[in-house]
């Protein structure tokens, strides 16, 4: 699960939008060092961009059940997705792996186990993030050049093995963190993100978890409403590329 500590939480709405401006600069406060990575583009949080592209990406799967059901609604409204695929769960289902990349969506790292990295020694970490990259290499025949922390775990010595590993770092904007996997109705999960979407967002949702086929029913509701606003959804690399020079 993509849970925050409650502690960090509170600390991360100490954030604040610009009034007035379309990207807001904001401050998650999960780290110290949080906005320095974020504004050097080593944590990426959005991107920025005047036109209506997000991207949508999918934790803690693939999950079958569930997965499946969201390729299919991608597939339905024609949009593009990254999923941040545990290691173990894409060893047992490596079907929805291959179905996510003849789909034209993204895979990226998240992790092997999912375990706590605040607990892990750096080879431990190393560990886990490079089996899963060789995992998903085998299955898709891609190396992911992205990787998501396992419940948004941040420390210097991790941005220093990201760099090594040559994985980009793949955080999430907070504005529409639904928080899908605590057990919210599909209905809620899609107003959330509907009232809260802005351009070059990054919407975190969990395609893993016991709140998945809620999920999967919001990405179909969401992406109807959006579609509709004129959004058009991108994997998390292809926004990455709309990035507008300053
Ligand atoms: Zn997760």
């Amino acid at each position: 699960m993509g849970k925050w500590k409650k502690t960090a939480a509170g600390f991360m709405f100490s954030g604040f939008l610009f009034v007035g401006m379309f990207i807001g600069f904001y401050n998650y406060a999960l780290h110290e060092n949080m906005d320095y990575w974020v504004k050097n583009k080593i944590v990426i949080t959005r991107v920025n961009t005047s036109e209506k592209v997000a991207a949508l990406t999918l934790d803690d799967g693939p999950d079958p059940g569930v997965t499946d059901k969201i390729l299919k609604y991608l597939k339905k409204h024609n949009a593009r997705a990254t999923f941040f695929v545990m290691g173990n769960k894409a060893e047992a289902h490596p079907q929805l792996l291959q179905q996510m990349v003849e789909g034209g969506h993204e895979v990226g790292n998240h992790s092997y186990s999912h375990k706590a990295f605040n607990n892990m020694s750096t080879d431990a970490i190393r560990h886990e993030i490079r089996q899963t990259n060789n995992i998903i290499h085998k299955i898709t025949g891609q190396k992911p050049i992205l990787f998501r922390p396992p419940g948004g775990y941040l420390s210097y010595e991790l941005v220093k093995i990201c760099d090594q590993e040559k994985v980009k770092i793949a955080y999430w904007s907070w504005e529409t963190d639904s928080k899908d996997w605590k057990g919210s109705s599909s209905r809620s999960i899609t107003d959330h993100i509907v009232k809260h979407i802005a351009p070059g967002q990054i919407i975190i949702l969990h395609d893993g978890g016991s709140n998945g086929l809620a999920t999967a029913q919001a990405v179909d509701l969401l992406l109807t409403d959006l579609t509709k606003q004129g959004y058009r959804f991108v994997t998390m690399s292809e926004l990455m590329k709309l990035e507008k020079k300053e």
